[in-house]
C-alpha cells in the first residue's frame, strides 16, 4: 500500500493561562515538547507528532485551530491540559475545529514526590483538574472526542494513542477518496443501497458510477507483455494447480485474469481511485467476473465491495489504512454458511472469489474453476485459509435517517478438515459470545451479509472511527446480551433522532 504514516502529522497541543509566571510557563513548554518528542518516537504511534508552543489565550488557540483546519499534513490534535487552562479559552477554537482530536489525560510526573512535594510542585501539574475543566466545555459543547488516560510512558495509553491516529489516517485518507462503481447495485439487494450523497457528507468519500465500456477500454489495451509479466508474478508468489500451469486445460482462462487485472489497476491508478466495486449481474465486455485481480487489488490497499457494495468498499479502505504496517489480514467478506452443531457453533465466512489475499495463512493456490451462477467463462481464484485468532466483522449500513456501524467481535478456528472440493478462500470463525445471540443480535441491528473482515485491528479502532464520523456504533461482544441490545438499539432511534436537529 503506497502510504507513509510519517507523512501525516498530529499536532500536540498543551494548554495553561498567564496567571503562572513566565518561569512556570517555561517549565510547561519544555515538559510538553519533551512529552511530543517522546510520543514522536514511539513504535506504538506510527504518524509524526508535532509540538506546538503552549496555548495560554482564546485568540492564540483560535488561531492554531484555524492553522489545523487548512493544513493538509494535519490529520488531528493531541490536547492537554498540563497546569489549568479556563475552558472559556477553547470555545472560540473548539467551534472552529474541523479535525478528529484526542483528549490526553496524562501528567508529566508518573508518582508523586512524597518527600518533596509542596505547593510550587503542586501549582505545575495540575492535569488532574486542568483536564476536568477541560473536558467540561466539550461536553458542554456536545464534541466528540477521544479521551486516553494514563502516563505518557504507560503502555496502554501509549496503544490507545497509537490506535486513535492510525483512525485519524484513515479519516483524512477518507476525504475525498474516490470511490468507483462499475455498474450498479445487484438487482433487489436492499442493504447494499444507500444514500450517497449522505455518505459523502458523513464521511467526506466520493462515489460515482462508471459504464464497464470505461473499463474494458483499459482492459483492451493491455499489452501480451503486461499479461506475461503478471503470470511471471502469479507463477512466483503461488502454488498454480495443473490445469492453469502453462499447456493447461484453463491456462487461456488465468492469461484473461491477468489481462483483466492490468486494466483495472490502471483504471484505478490514473483516476486516482481508493476502492471501487463490481457487480456480477453487469460484466459487460469482460469475460469473467474479476476474481483474482480483485483479491489482487484489494492486498495493494484498494477498498472493495462485490454486488455494487460502495460502503463496504469505502469502509474496507478506511481498515486498510488503520491496519497499515499490523500483522493480519484485512478483506472484503460475507457470512456464507452455518456450522450449527451445539458443541461448537461456526460461521464459515467466504465469497463468491473476492476474499483478500493478505487473509492466506499459507501460500494461496491459484486455480480456475467454474463459477456456477453468472453465465460467464471460468474465473480464476486464490484459495487459503485464514489463520486462527481473534478477529472482528463490521459491517456499515443505512437506516434511512442515518448510518449504523455493527461490529462482532470474533476468533477464528482452525477448520477440522482440509474443505478439498470449496474452491473459495475461506475463513472459519466462532462469534462472540455464540452464534445464536451473535447472529440474533446482528440482524435486529440490521447487520448486513458483507462486512469489512480484519485480524489486524480490535473493535476499538472501528468505535474510534465511528466517534470521528458521528455515526451510531454497536458492538457484539463477549458481553452481549438480546435483551438490553435491543434497548440500546431503541436508545440509538432517540438520540440519533434528536441529536440530528432538523
Ligand atoms: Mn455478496
Amino acid at each position: 500500500m503506497d502510504l507513509n504514516f510519517k507523512d501525516f502529522e498530529v499536532w500536540f497541543v498543551t494548554g495553561s493561562q498567564h496567571l503562572y509566571g513566565e518561569a512556570a510557563l517555561q517549565q510547561v513548554g519544555e515538559d510538553a515538547r519533551r512529552i511530543a518528542q517522546s510520543l514522536n518516537e514511539r513504535p506504538e504511534i506510527p504518524v509524526t507528532v508535532v509540538y506546538k508552543p503552549v496555548m495560554t489565550d482564546g485568540d492564540s488557540i483560535r488561531r492554531l485551530i484555524l492553522e489545523a483546519n487548512v493544513d493538509e499534513r494535519c490529520i488531528g490534535l493531541i490536547l492537554w491540559m498540563h497546569t489549568f487552562s479556563p475552558a472559556r479559552m477553547w470555545i472560540g477554537g473548539l467551534s472552529a475545529l474541523r479535525k478528529p482530536y484526542l483528549h490526553f489525560h496524562t501528567q508529566y510526573y508518573r508518582d508523586i514526590p512524597w518527600d518533596t512535594i509542596d505547593m510550587d510542585y503542586m501549582n505545575l501539574h495540575q492535569s488532574a483538574h486542568g483536564d476536568r475543566e477541560f473536558g467540561f466545555i466539550n461536553t458542554r459543547m456536545r464534541k466528540n472526542r477521544k479521551i486516553v488516560v494514563g502516563h505518557w510512558e504507560d503502555p496502554q495509553a501509549l496503544e490507545a494513542l497509537g490506535a486513535w491516529t492510525r483512525v485519524a489516517a484513515a479519516w483524512q485518507d477518507g476525504q475525498g477518496a474516490k470511490i468507483a462503481r462499475f455498474g450498479d447495485n445487484m438487482r433487489d439487494v436492499a442493504v447494499t443501497e444507500g444514500d450517497k450523497v449522505a455518505a459523502q457528507i458523513q464521511f467526506g468519500y466520493v462515489v460515482n458510477g462508471y459504464s464497464l465500456s470505461d473499463l474494458t477500454a483499459y482492459v483492451d489495451a493491455v499489452t501480451e507483455a503486461q499479461v506475461k509479466a503478471l503470470l511471471e508474478e502469479y507463477e512466483g508468489s503461488y502454488a498454480l494447480t495443473e490445469r492453469v500451469r502453462p499447456g493447461g486445460e484453463f491456462r487461456e482462462y488465468l492469461e484473461e485474469s491477468a489481462r483483466i487485472e492490468a486494466g483495472l489497476r490502471a483504471f484505478l491508478q490514473e483516476g486516482g481511485f481508493k476502492g471501487f466495486t463490481t457487480s456480477f449481474e453487469d460484466l459487460t465486455g469482460l469475460r469473467q467476473l474479476p476474481g483474482l485481480a480483485v483479491q489482487r487489488l484489494m492486498k495493494a490497499g484498494y477498498g472493495f465491495g462485490a454486488e455494487g457494495d460502495w460502503k463496504t468498499a469505502a469502509l474496507l479502505r478506511a481498515m486498510k489504512v488503520m491496519a497499515h504496517g499490523l500483522e493480519g489480514g484485512t478483506s472484503f467478506m460475507e457470512d456464507y454458511v452455518y456450522h450449527l452443531d451445539p458443541a461448537g457453533s461456526r460461521i464459515l465466512g467466504a465469497h463468491m472469489l473476492e476474499v483478500c489475499e493478505s487473509l492466506a495463512k499459507d501460500k494461496p493456490v491459484l486455480d480456475v474453476q467454474p463459477l456456477s451462477i453468472g453465465g460467464k467463462e471460468n474465473p480464476a481464484r486464490l484459495i487459503f485459509t485464514a489463520p486462527k485468532g481473534p478477529g472482528i466483522c463490521a459491517s456499515l449500513i443505512d437506516l434511512g435517517n442515518r448510518f449504523r456501524m455493527v461490529v462482532n467481535e470474533v476468533e477464528v478456528v482452525d477448520p477440522p478438515a482440509d474443505l478439498p472440493k470449496l474452491p473459495v478462500a475461506r475463513v472459519l470463525w466462532d462469534p462472540k459470545p455464540n452464534l445464536k445471540v451473535a447472529a440474533e443480535a446482528w440482524i435486529l441491528a440490521g447487520g448486513a451479509h458483507h462486512s469489512v473482515f480484519t485480524q489486524a485491528l480490535g473493535s476499538q479502532y472501528v468505535e474510534d472511527y465511528c466517534e470521528i464520523a458521528g455515526i451510531e456504533y454497536v458492538l457484539i461482544n463477549e458481553e452481549t446480551e438480546i435483551r438490553q441490545l435491543k434497548q440500546e438499539l431503541r436508545l440509538g432511534e432517540i438520540y440519533y433522532h434528536l441529536a440530528k436537529g432538523i
